[in-house]
């Protein structure tokens, strides 16, 4: 039996609505409705969606595939207030009623504020949209009230100060970035906890990127458990911390929902030797040489050819460190969509003499065109 938090009785494993499979523009609504079987059959029972999801798509399929074929009261639906689409108050109550509609709901068991961090909680404060959820709740449309959040732990306190009426947090959380300084996985956990938030992990794989690793990490982990794929640790590693209400995990096809609703159906806890596994695997992600870029800009305004130099290099650095080479042309192709790509350079050489960490930066585009253009 999984610990209660708000007095619900949730698996540790959530359905994460927001990279549902899709046919053409649309979701893949037969292949969700089986996603969703298969989830409920193993005893899970949290989803959670957005109204900005797929622009509403994903609170449909919500309807469509769990609402309109499941008993109310045999699971727990999570949404979110997006702010940025306010600019008052009288606009909070459509923009929720909205979502309650798409989703076939007279409640949501949990309504979030969307994305929060420090300019968006002074936004709150404008559009005074704490009051409003606290009104929401009272009204019976929403049963628990938090914010997802997107920030430094300093920012994530003073919300927590503020509002107490916040009766949880969503965070992102990651074994690599626990300790990293622009994430801050670590600190923000530690304050929710000093606050006494219950806490939903999102993004426990990094958006995808601990799901496949280098030979080297991949060996260290399936030494330990050949059966078990590189993402279980990810997911693992955050159920694992106490206080958690549950994890969510955008799944994409019937492979990841069966892969991660297999090892969590009977979840228990990293053991002393798990944890260890992680940090090794974390001391050899951290020590994979990278370029140095720092994502400073200083080369970029002169380039005749507009090439995105620092994107081009966040795509170079994430195959290096996660062997991921579909998810790193994935970055490099964005990184690239509105300006030149890494081969279009035409070796003038103005972005060199601007950058303060004396990158190669010609010889090293060469080496990126090769990979991805
Ligand atoms: S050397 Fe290449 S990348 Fe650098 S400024 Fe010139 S065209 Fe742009
Ligand atoms: S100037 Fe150098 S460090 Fe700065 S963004 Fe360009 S390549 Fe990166």
């Amino acid at each position: 039996m999984a610990e209660k938090y708000l007095g619900e009785d949730i698996k540790k494993l959530g359905f994460g609505l927001m990279r549902l499979p899709k046919i053409g523009e649309d979701e893949d609504i037969e292949q969700t409705c089986k996603m969703v079987d298969t989830f409920m059959k193993r005893g899970f029972t949290y989803f959670d969606t957005a109204y900005v999801y797929d622009g509403g798509k994903s609170e449909d399929a919500l309807r469509q595939c769990v609402v309109e074929r499941y008993p109310r009261d045999s699971f727990v639906c999570a949404s979110k207030l997006p702010l940025w689409n306010a600019e008052k108050y009288e606009d909070l109550a459509p923009l929720a009623e909205e979502s309650l509609s798409r989703a076939g709901l007279e409640y949501f068991d949990f309504y979030l504020l969307h994305a929060l961090n420090a300019d968006s909680a002074k936004k709150a404060e404008e559009l005074n949209a704490w009051e409003f959820m606290k009104e929401w709740k009272a009204s019976g449309k929403a049963k628990h009230i938090g914010f997802s959040f997107h920030d430094s732990a300093e920012a994530l306190e003073d919300i927590l100060k503020k509002h107490p009426e916040a009766e949880f947090v969503q965070l992102q959380i990651n074994y690599k970035d626990w300790e990293d300084e622009g994430v801050q996985s670590r600190k923000c956990y530690e304050v929710a906890r000093k606050y006494n938030k219950p806490i939903v992990v999102m993004e426990p794989v990094k958006g995808g990127s601990l799901t496949t690793m280098t030979q080297e990490v991949q060996d260290l982990f399936k030494a330990v458990h050949p059966e078990l794929s590189i993402a279980s640790w990810a997911i693992r590693f955050v159920a694992s911390l106490p206080g958690i209400i549950t994890v969510l995990s955008g799944m994409s096809n019937e492979e990841q929902m069966n892969d991660n609703t297999g090892y969590m159906e009977h979840f228990e806890p990293l053991t002393e030797e798990e944890q260890a596994t992680i940090q090794k695997a974390v001391e050899i992600i951290n020590a994979v040489p990278t370029i140095p870029c720092t994502a400073c800009k200083y080369c970029v305004d002169g380039c005749p050819m507009q090439i995105n130099i620092p994107g081009v290099f966040a795509a170079m650095n994430f195959l290096k460190v996660y062997g991921n080479k579909d998810g790193a042309k994935g970055r490099y192709d964005r990184a690239v969509k509105d300006g030149g790509k890494a081969g279009d350079c035409i070796h003038c050489g103005q972005c060199e003499e601007h950058c303060p960490q004396h990158i190669s930066i010609i010889e090293t585009l060469e080496e990126a065109s090769a990979l991805f253009d």
